[in-house]
């Protein structure tokens, strides 16, 4: 165990102490008044359509489930997210390259034998198959891997005590409304955030872009491949899901360029990024098809790890799941699927900074005139652009990564007046 891990198991077990203390204390307060929330649900629950027998056998014996991340109890600090990729898995350790060529290999097989189902998505709805079969492996390992929460009764939690209790309320009236179409609660087996099915929708979704694509009468995401998959492939689509073309290319950042111009504000056509001197790796050729297309430079570690040009499919990918390294996951596994292979710029061992160091490092650029979006500890494309962007002011080595150094010298840097640019 090296330090960063014992940190974090030490974090965990104070939060673990924290928890069960807390149990016993909210356990009480909250039953009695979570009948009270249920009971309020009601008249939403009618007026969508929801019977009342349906109403009362989905909240018979339900409460809150504590253990639930993202909750903010009454009168404490809100018990801390867990299991937040970015905090503790650096990229090597997310895109797991075993994983992926096991999930690979297991997408090809799924590749022929769905291949009907896959053609006939394409044509009717426009989404790319690998694409496809990247997002049911990454959700669920093609339906292998079980979310094992009660779909009712985590959103009613959240809808109760979440950090965002308006959203889930609304999934929760969803919800209630598959069960009244007939759908079996069993089907509703969810993530810790109400996702469901194979490829894991969450039940407003079902309304919005859920089809019965195998034509047996009914929409079934927790059972039905061509359910699921085309149900999916609506949601891309209108998330803008361009058919044919690729989720972005691994490229050789040329010398001269620097890992500051990152980011979707330095969007610019693939054929000028080609013209900066940027490749593919292995004399690898962009499909001149492609070089007009918008295209932003994206590298999740860095200059610590592999660089990619990232067209629009990749912010599809992310408008389903809003993470770099998700997106560059069900990307490469499509691409693998394909034929495709493991990244080819190795990923460097560097330490995985502390969520703090990062919110520290955003509130200190922040305040020395960098624009930061969010103040939120993860280290996403904006951030890493800020710290490359101040790396090169400082004149410190440019490679985009927050470490303790760097914090030191955005401390180090007067901050001039509130607002002012650096
Ligand atoms: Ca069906």
């Amino acid at each position: 165990m090296d330090w960063q891990t014992r940190g974090l198991a030490a974090f965990i077990a104070t939060v673990s102490i924290a928890l069960l203390a807390l149990a016993g204390s909210v356990d009480a307060r909250a039953d009695g008044s979570f009948g009270a929330f249920v009971e309020g649900l009601w008249a939403e629950a009618r007026e969508a359509g929801v019977p009342r027998p349906v109403f009362d056998q989905a909240f018979a014996g339900v409460t809150p489930d504590l253990t639930l991340p993202d909750l903010m109890i009454p009168g404490r600090e809100a018990v801390p997210k867990r299991g937040q990729a970015e905090f503790t898995q650096p990229a090597t350790a997310y895109l797991n390259a075993a994983s992926l060529a096991n999930l690979a290999t297991e997408g090809r097989t799924l590749l022929a034998r769905h291949k009907a189902t896959l053609e006939r998505i394409e044509r009717e709805i426009g989404v790319d198959r690998t694409a496809l079969l990247a997002i049911w492996g990454r959700e669920t390992a093609y339906g292998a891997e079980k979310t094992p929460h009660d779909a009712i009764r985590v959103l009613a939690t959240q809808a109760y005590l979440g950090s965002r209790k308006e959203m889930f309320r609304a999934e929760l009236i969803a919800a209630l409304r598959i069960l009244a179409l007939g759908v079996p609660r069993a089907d509703l087996k969810s993530s810790w955030a109400g996702a469901f099915g194979l490829t894991q929708f969450m039940p407003t979704e079902y309304f919005k872009n859920g089809i019965d694509f195998d034509g047996d009468g009914r929409i079934d995401l927790a059972h039905s491949v061509p359910d699921a998959l085309a149900s999916a492939a609506r949601q891309l689509k209108e998330k803008g899901w361009v058919l044919g073309q690729p989720w972005g290319y691994e490229v050789l950042v040329p010398g001269a360029s620097s890992c500051a111009l990152e980011g979707p504000p330095g969007s610019r056509k693939l054929s000028e990024w080609q013209a900066m001197g940027f490749r593919r790796p292995a004399n690898k050729l962009f499909r001149p098809v492609d070089l007009n297309a918008q295209a932003y430079l994206m590298m999740p570690a860095g200059r610590h790890g592999p660089a990619f040009l990232a067209l629009e499919n990749f912010q599809v990918i992310r408008r389903y799941n809003t993470s770099d390294l998700y997106a560059l996951y069900v990307g490469n596994l499509a691409d693998r699927i394909a034929g495709g292979g493991n990244f080819e710029t190795p990923w460097a061992n560097v330490a995985q900074p502390a969520t703090k160091l990062v919110a520290d490092l955003q509130t200190r650029l922040a305040a020395l005139g960098y624009p930061m979006d969010k103040i939120d500890g993860k280290i996403g494309s904006n951030t890493r652009r800020q710290i490359g962007i101040f790396e090169t002011e400082a004149g410190l080595s440019v490679d985009c990564w927050p470490t303790p150094g760097v914090l030191a010298a955005a401390l180090a840097r007067k901050v001039q007046a509130a607002g002012a640019a650096p």
